[in-house]
């Protein structure tokens, strides 16, 4: 995938906020810590992404990003085409109270089977820490996305920690472990650090959108 431009538009607290434009969306969800920010770097060719949440969980919002846009910045518009990448931050982190936490897992599951519905969601990057098997947050997520009508794909991260035959032993826990609760699911291993995995998760989006 050839980036030419990656903007932030918007951070959409509630799905009322969720750009209505039709542009076709990616969404990466992952639990805190899983790697995430540094992926979604790595997958743009930047160092950092504006608007990346330094504190997870202490605004808890889809982060919009246009990639590959025509800016009109004459009049001040956000800019049309491409495609937008989401990022949806912090889920399972564990400082915020039950309240907050109940609320975001609601807007997830909402999100991922109402955005696909209304056509606009067209892939879902699930990210997994590749050094261990999946967790119990990864499966609670994985229920929140179960029922969502776009391609799923678990993303394994840090799979620069992973050497020899310890990479496909992974790859093979999280696909049964994801097979185990309905979701027979693609997946791949990833690393920010030596970009191993970066295009094949691009050739699995881009076809989606
Ligand atoms: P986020 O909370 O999911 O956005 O995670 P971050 O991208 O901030 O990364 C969390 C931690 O994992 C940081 O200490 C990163 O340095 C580390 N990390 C992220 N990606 C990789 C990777 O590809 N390889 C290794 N070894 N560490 C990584």
């Amino acid at each position: 995938m050839n980036i030419k431009s990656a903007q932030f538009v918007t951070a959409a607290p509630g799905w009322a906020q969720m750009p209505e434009d039709g542009t076709p969306e990616v969404a990466f969800l992952g639990r805190s810590n899983v790697g995430k920010s540094s992926l979604l770097n790595a997958m743009l060719g930047r160092k950092a992404l504006a608007h990346t949440s330094g504190t997870p969980g202490k605004t808890q919002a889809l982060n919009y990003y246009r990639i590959n846009g025509r800016h009109e910045q004459q009049d001040g518009a956000l800019g049309q085409g491409g495609f937008f990448l989401v990022d949806l931050p912090g889920y399972g982190y564990a400082k915020v109270s039950q309240k907050v936490r109940a609320k975001w897992q609601q807007l997830i599951g909402q999100y991922a089977i109402g955005r696909a519905e209304t056509g606009q969601l067209r892939a879902i990057v699930h990210l997994v820490d590749g050094r261990h098997p999946p967790t119990k947050l990864d499966t609670e997520l994985a229920l929140l996305l179960r029922e969502s009508a776009a391609p799923h794909i678990v993303a394994l991260t840090k799979g620069d920690k992973l050497s020899g035959n310890t990479r496909p032993k992974a790859e093979a826990t999280a696909r049964k472990h994801f097979k185990a609760l309905g979701l027979e699911l693609p997946v791949v291993t990833t690393s920010a650090q030596t970009k191993r995995g970066i295009e094949d998760l691009w050739k699995w989006v881009e076809p989606n959108l």
